[in-house]
């Protein structure tokens, strides 16, 4: 069993996923953003779309599925959502399901805050995590439809899976997020050698995607809420951790 993934870009800043399993050629697209590039990726594979794994409704993740799916007619995955946001869904998954791409399994994590229906799919098997706009490297999602211990909670989740698994995320976020991370965690090694390492490949046009969790949890500030240092930082010492967390995310608002 063999996992190949392929990043590039779509929108603005957004990030397209294509997971490939080369026993049986299934081919997830995670999210779509827009039909174009995705398209364009699965004609320099010569790929078939056989799935996509959608994360949340907003717009820049699910614009580009009817047209896939009518070209395609892939199957689409999608959280379950009561109030039924994300159309054209054959397979509506909760936290556990696990969806086959073809010999490839993807287990769902809800990860709400972001959004209430926001989920991430893990592949354990490929040490692999796709975390939308949940987690970003050096950073995280901004609240808009949960609550700070509720994003909070979903972010724990994450920073439970194994250090040596990949991180990708919804966007490239990663050098606004590295300087807002450097105002609040100046003296932290690995965040700076995060720093250079983004600076490197922005310079060479190059995506910073993806990041190993193991370094996401010593770098990325929104993950170490419940660090005493962190705490101290905001002149917070033995608040909640959910409530450094939310003080965090609204510096990073207005930064
Ligand atoms: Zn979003
Ligand atoms: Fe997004």
């Amino acid at each position: 069993m063999a996992a190949e993934i392929r990043i590039f870009t779509c929108l603005n800043d957004n990030f397209g996923y294509l997971i490939h399993d080369t026993d049986t050629k299934a081919t997830a697209s995670i999210d779509a953003p827009e039909a174009g590039p995705i398209a364009a990726a699965l004609e320099r594979e010569g790929w078939r779309l056989t799935d996509i794994l959608i994360t949340h409704h907003h717009g820049d993740h699910v614009g580009g599925v009817a047209e896939l799916k009518a070209r395609h007619g892939c199957r689409v995955v999608a959280p379950h959502d009561k109030a039924a946001k994300i159309a054209n869904v054959d397979l509506r998954v909760a936290n556990g399901d696990v969806v086959k791409i073809g010999n490839l399994l993807g287990r769902v994590l809800e990860t709400p805050g972001h959004t209430l229906d926001h989920v991430s799919y893990v592949f354990d098997a490929e040490k692999t995590v796709f975390a939308a706009d949940t987690l970003f490297s050096i950073g995280c999602g901004r609240v808009f439809e949960g609550n700070y211990p509720m994003m909070w909670d979903s972010l724990l989740k994450l920073r439970a899976l194994p250090d040596d698994f990949r991180l990708y995320c919804g966007h490239e976020y990663t050098a606004s997020n590295v300087k807002f991370a450097l105002s609040v965690d100046p003296d932290n090694p690995v965040l700076q050698a995060r720093a250079a390492e983004v600076t490197k490949l922005r310079a060479e046009n190059k995506p910073t995607i993806p990041s190993l969790l193991g370094e996401e949890k010593r770098a990325n500030v929104f993950l170490r809420a419940d660090d005493p240092d962190v705490a101290a930082q905001l002149h917070m010492k033995g608040a909640e951790p959910s409530a450094v967390f939310g003080e965090l995310r609204e510096r990073k608002n207005k930064s």
